[in-house]
């Protein structure tokens, strides 16, 4: 069983490019240079250098002891919330930024909801010089403040895109709509394993090195390189994609992924999207999506603006057909008391996303003997407010 993509784009019958043929050649430019770029030797070079010199790599994989004697078992925390603006979204905008520049791009558009997108796309963009155009629902733009501020004064220009529901997909819809006006110049810089083909096997390529050094820091502290499982939130999924790659065909680590429920899977305020949802295409891809019955896709809701999408990668949907990967889901509520017990335990204020996976050690069986590897995709400063309110400080 192969868990990668094949020639056509494809995870099993998940994935593909069902694109407007004004895309087309954007597509096709992408599609049949990214993996000559990105394996090049230039390429490489320039890659590793900035994720070790510029965004803090690697990032520690660190034995979370207070964790692990609450729990009567072993737990690693894999560290991405250590990295340059706060989150993994870094691996992916350095890669693409190199990928853009060696296309000839000089104008770079993205879509963000929260922001953290966005702002490492921001980020990259002051880095070297290119124009940053980054699409954000209108809605957004409000709830997001302080990343908008952010990213205004990296020297992007922050668009508010006031169709829909003025939410991401409003924002996707837009930056598309934008990349079909400017083919020749721009480069679109998805955020997720999400969209046609190849931005899934891109992102989670870029993101794989959350794995790669997970092997070895764990084989470095315990002597073996592979845990018991590894857990990830999933939203669209990239740092579930990089915390899992290199484990994908080592069937004996479990893989499990933990997506936004919500206020609960029994409710409309969910986004558990491989709990609910059935086949279908959005943005470009073949996927799972929480849809009624006329295809009409259902507004997700999270209490973590990063978790609150409607669909999810398709490799992530083919990992969950084929059962290589097990998706469960916690609440709002749950996420919540798993964000205070890792910040008492440890001194670690987790990203609202992030908890997601911590809140999923609740739901399944841990063994004393066991070693679990949680990824924290970011840290919760973008958060506070929420803590604040919530927990009442
Ligand atoms: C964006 C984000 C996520 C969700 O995106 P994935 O593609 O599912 O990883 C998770 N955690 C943090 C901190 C984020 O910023």
């Amino acid at each position: 069983m192969s868990y990668q993509v094949n020639q056509k784009g494809f995870y099993g019958e998940f994935g593909g490019a069902y694109i407007p043929e004004m895309m087309h050649p954007n597509i096709e430019e992408l599609k049949n240079n990214y993996l000559q770029i990105i394996n090049s030797y230039n390429f490489r070079q320039d890659f590793i250098s900035l994720l070790k010199n510029y965004v803090g790599r690697p990032s520690p994989l660190y034995y979370a002891k207070r964790m692990s004697e609450h729990y009567q078992t072993h737990i690693y925390l894999k560290r991405e919330d250590c990295n340059h603006t706060g989150s993994h979204k870094i691996n992916n905008t350095i890669g693409q930024i190199l990928l853009a520049k060696e296309l000839g791009k000089k104008r770079i558009i993205a879509e963000t909801g929260a922001g953290q997108h966005g702002l490492a796309t921001a980020t990259v963009c002051a880095l070297m010089g290119m124009n940053c155009i980054v699409y954000m629902g209108a809605v957004d733009v409000e709830r997001q403040a302080p990343n908008v501020k952010k990213m205004r004064m990296l020297g992007a220009e922050v668009i508010p895109v006031h169709s829909g529901n003025k939410t991401l997909k409003d924002a996707t819809n837009e930056a598309m709509r934008d990349w079909i006006n400017n083919p020749v110049d721009t480069h679109y810089i998805i955020g997720s394993v999400v969209g046609p083909h190849p931005y899934p096997d891109m992102v989670a390529r870029f993101q794989s090195v959350i794995s790669e050094e997970i092997r070895w820091q764990l084989d470095e502290q315990t002597g073996r390189e592979k845990p018991t499982r590894v857990m990830a939130c999933v939203g669209g999924g990239s740092n579930a994609a990089g915390a899992f790659y290199h484990f994908l065909d080592d069937e004996d680590v479990e893989l499990i992924g933990v997506e936004a429920a919500g206020k609960g899977v029994d409710t409309n305020e969910t986004a558990a999207t491989l709990a609910l949802g059935t086949p279908g295409v959005l943005h470009s891809s073949r996927s799972y999506l929480i849809q009624n019955e006329d295809g009409q896709i259902t507004e997700p809701y999270s209490i973590s603006a990063g978790l609150d999408y409607p669909g999810i990668g398709p490799m992530h949907a083919h990992l969950f057909k084929t059962g290589r990967a097990k998706y469960i889901w916690a609440t709002d509520e749950e996420v919540l008391q798993a964000v205070l017990l890792l910040t008492r335990k440890e001194g670690i204020i987790p990203a609202l996303e992030s908890a997601h996976a911590l809140a999923g050690l609740e739901k399944i069986l841990l063994k004393p003997e066991d070693v679990t590897v949680v990824n924290i995709s970011g840290r919760g400063d973008k958060d506070m407010e929420t803590y604040l309110n919530y927990f009442g400080y």
